[in-house]
């Protein structure tokens, strides 16, 4: 087991973290931006550095600085959380090269994954079902205009290297095609560097559901059935939950049966989440994740199993602790992700947090790396934290995730809390009956 693990991340996943290291006993290292001297990653590790000024490629992207932090601390592993250097292939190289553990999958697992182009073909080649699309990157108007008739509108242009549901745009009809290339190629080499794009079919009412896998490496790997992330705002996630409430026993333990083989064949090491859209009864993949989800802790609540505390064990040579054959969902569980946002323009609200109550309670998690009198930076994203809450049964958890909604108080700055007690109130919701475009119409239909 390792002595010591750096963790490069901020905020309630670096804490998240930290947690785990903690129960198995191994010392932490933060590391933060000036911008973040007072945050509570850094106040409860055992040592800190200082890696930089504000801006994400001076301080938590840039690698010479982690490096040297690695080097000053003796740091024997790095975890990267989620977001910033999570999903990057030289990264984990370097390290290697350090002789410093990466918490995560080999380089080229990263870099295949990395390419969505790649991570379809794949998937093919693994026996998962893919949605249908161009065969690898469209090089041409030509060529776009073909396969979009051949396919039908309406049509999804994706960026090889998308992320964040940036470099993606839809085309309804013919008319639309040739500006929504030419939108998706340059804000994809505006984000990524990269302007390959290719086709998708775009699904008209699927539901967002990923299964949570773990592997050793060694081709043995493992499900931990779903979490339906179905509720989202500009292809982003707001809410998630497990199990899904559109799936039978059944069809899940198919999918699942699924990514777990074609983990095997691909020694897959550690945590990943293999992602679908799902319509009429048909799973479609569309990415895989090489890394922790902000969504993980859903699975952890119907499942029991730590998974920082797995992904740990894994990289330090252990094997998987659990069979498939143990794993067991146990009732159900919803998160609802709590941005510093205006909760109707969505517009981020930085600043002093004045007044902060979390709910507490059977069955209610709070993981958040905030507290009163924390000045939120405007220099990172807005995810202040997240409120799980499980429940024995899908109806026990949205009455106590109600109820722990309406005692949550943020003063000072402006929340997504009010969006969530009022979408609670939505039948739909209620029901569980929502696609991905769901959230959209209703903001829409708001206005
Ligand atoms: P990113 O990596 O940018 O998050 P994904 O490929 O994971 O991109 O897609 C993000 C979201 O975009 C999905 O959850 C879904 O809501 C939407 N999306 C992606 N592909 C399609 C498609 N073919 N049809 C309809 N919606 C899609």
């Amino acid at each position: 087991m390792f002595d010591k693990v750096l963790i490069a991340n901020r905020g309630e996943i670096a804490l998240r973290i930290q947690r785990a290291c903690k129960e198995l006993g191994i010392a932490t290292v933060a590391v933060h931006s000036t911008a973040d001297a007072d945050a509570m990653h850094v106040r409860l590790a055992d040592e800190s550095v200082c890696i930089g000024p504000p801006p994400a490629n001076e301080s938590y992207l840039n690698v010479p600085r982690l490096l040297a932090a690695c080097e000053i601390t003796g740091a024997d592993a790095v975890h990267p959380g989620y977001g910033f250097l999570s999903e990057n292939a030289r990264f984990a190289e370097i390290l290697e090269q350090h002789h410093i553990t990466f918490i995560g999958p080999t380089s080229d697992h990263i870099k295949i994954m990395g390419d969505k182009i790649q991570a379809k073909e794949t998937a093919i080649k693994l026996g998962i079902p893919v949605v249908p699309g161009s065969d690898g990157e469209i090089k041409s108007e030509a060529e776009a205009a073909r396969v979009a008739k051949e396919m039908g509108f309406p049509v999804l242009v994706k960026a090889a290297s998308g992320g964040g549901g940036r470099g993606m745009k839809l085309a309804k009809t013919a008319a639309d095609l040739k500006n929504a290339v030419a939108t998706a190629k340059a804000e994809a080499k505006a984000a990524f560097g990269d302007d390959a794009v290719y086709l998708e079919k775009y699904l008209t009412k699927p539901r967002h559901i990923e299964i949570q896998v773990f592997g050793d490496g060694r081709g043995n790997a493992i499900h931990l059935n779903e979490r339906d992330c179905s509720l989202q705002r500009r292809h982003q996630k707001v809410f998630e939950e497990a199990p899904s409430p559109a799936l039978n026993a059944a069809a899940r333990a198919k999918i699942g049966k699924t990514v777990a083989e074609a983990m095997q064949k691909l020694k897959y090491r550690g945590a990943g989440t293999v992602e679908f859209l799902y319509e009429d009864g048909e799973f479609y993949f569309i990415e895989m994740n090489t890394r922790l989800q902000v969504e993980h802790p859903v699975t952890e609540m119907i499942t029991g199993i730590d998974l920082v505390i797995e992904q740990i064990r894994i990289a330090s040579g252990a094997p998987l602790s659990v069979r498939q054959e143990d794993i067991e969902i146990n009732g159900h569980a919803i998160e609802c992700r709590i941005n510093a946002e205006n909760p109707r323009t969505f517009a981020p609200s930085p600043g002093r947090i004045t007044y902060w109550h979390p709910p507490g309670g059977l069955g209610v998690r709070v993981d958040s790396g905030v507290y009163q009198g924390y000045r939120i930076p405007p220099n990172y994203d807005s995810l202040i934290g997240k409120l799980i809450v499980h429940g024995k049964t899908r109806t026990e958890c949205m009455m106590r995730l109600r109820r722990a909604l309406s005692e949550f108080v943020i003063d000072g700055i402006d929340t997504t809390i009010p969006l969530f007690s009022e979408l609670l109130q939505e039948p739909d919701i209620a029901n569980g009956q929502y696609d991905i475009h769901w959230l959209e119409k209703f903001l829409d239909a708001e206005q």
